[in-house]
């Protein structure tokens, strides 16, 4: 378990996954500083490190299609940018229409996704099958594809992060709680965590799929996050 080495901080970080890390790489490179990163957990113990690795951007919404088109740039220059080989490969991601109203469900994402800029094609039964040859004859009736999402592996993206946000000079502490947030009247005034509380006006919260039951609500004092774990 890692002890913290500062008493104040000028920001910290809760959560040390992908969100934490490239939010932290990013923060220090702006100049600010110092940054705390905590997590409860060890390196990749969140969904960063238990997930398929899919990079997509076909998505229902211009805010989440934007942000893929940028992180499949990110990804393309990962190498380059962290000595990481994170084995990017853009082979494309394909969806299945099992019947027309499949299809049809399928039609706004690909207008949008096509007005962002990006190639994706609606695709017959013989279209997918040029994908996906193994199908039986008659289980799908078309789909949607996009040649630039591709597949990645998370870990040597985690830890090409948790090394570049390091070697920037941010703290990253595993093993570590937070436990809430100290506020004084509507200003944030600290971090208490499972190795004492830290000084600091800004926190970050990266924790993912717990992000919800980490948001302090009261105004004053401090609120526990780990009532509601
Ligand atoms: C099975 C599975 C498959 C997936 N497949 C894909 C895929 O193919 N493509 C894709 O794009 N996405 C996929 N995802 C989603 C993707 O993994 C997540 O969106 C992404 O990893 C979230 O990153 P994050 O940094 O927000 O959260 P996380 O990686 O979960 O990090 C949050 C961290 O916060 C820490 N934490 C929480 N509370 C506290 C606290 N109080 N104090 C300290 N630390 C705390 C946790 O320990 C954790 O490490 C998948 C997810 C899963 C579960």
């Amino acid at each position: 378990m890692s002890a913290l080495r500062r008493a104040d901080y000028a920001v910290a970080i809760v959560g040390a996954g992908i969100i934490g890390l490239y939010t932290a790489y990013h923060l220090a490179r702006a100049g600010v500083g110092p940054i705390l990163v905590v997590d409860r957990g060890f390196l990749s113990s969140g969904a960063s490190g238990r997930n398929g690795g899919g990079v997509r951007q076909q998505w229902e919404t211009r805010a989440t299609v934007r942000l893929a088109r940028e992180s499949v740039d990110a990804y393309r220059h990962f190498g380059r940018e962290f000595g990481y080989n994170i084995w990017f490969r853009q082979t494309g991601y394909l969806f299945l229409a099992e019947t027309d109203a499949d299809l049809r469900r399928l039609r706004p994402v690909h207008d949008l996704v096509r007005s962002e800029g990006l190639r994706s094609v609606v695709l017959d039964e013989a279209g997918v099958r040029r994908y996906l040859d193994g199908i039986a004859p008659g289980a799908v009736v078309g789909g949607t594809y996009l040649a630039t999402d591709g597949t990645l592996y998370p870990f040597p993206a985690i830890w090409g992060l948790y090394e570049a946000a390091r070697a920037l000079g941010v703290e990253v502490a595993l093993g570590v709680e937070a436990l809430g947030v100290s506020r004084d009247g509507g200003k944030v005034t600290g971090l208490p965590t499972s190795r004492g509380t830290v000084a600091l006006t800004k926190v970050v919260n990266a924790a993912g799929g717990w992000s919800g039951s980490t948001s302090p609500t009261t105004p004053r004092g401090t609120r526990s996050w780990r009532a509601n774990r």
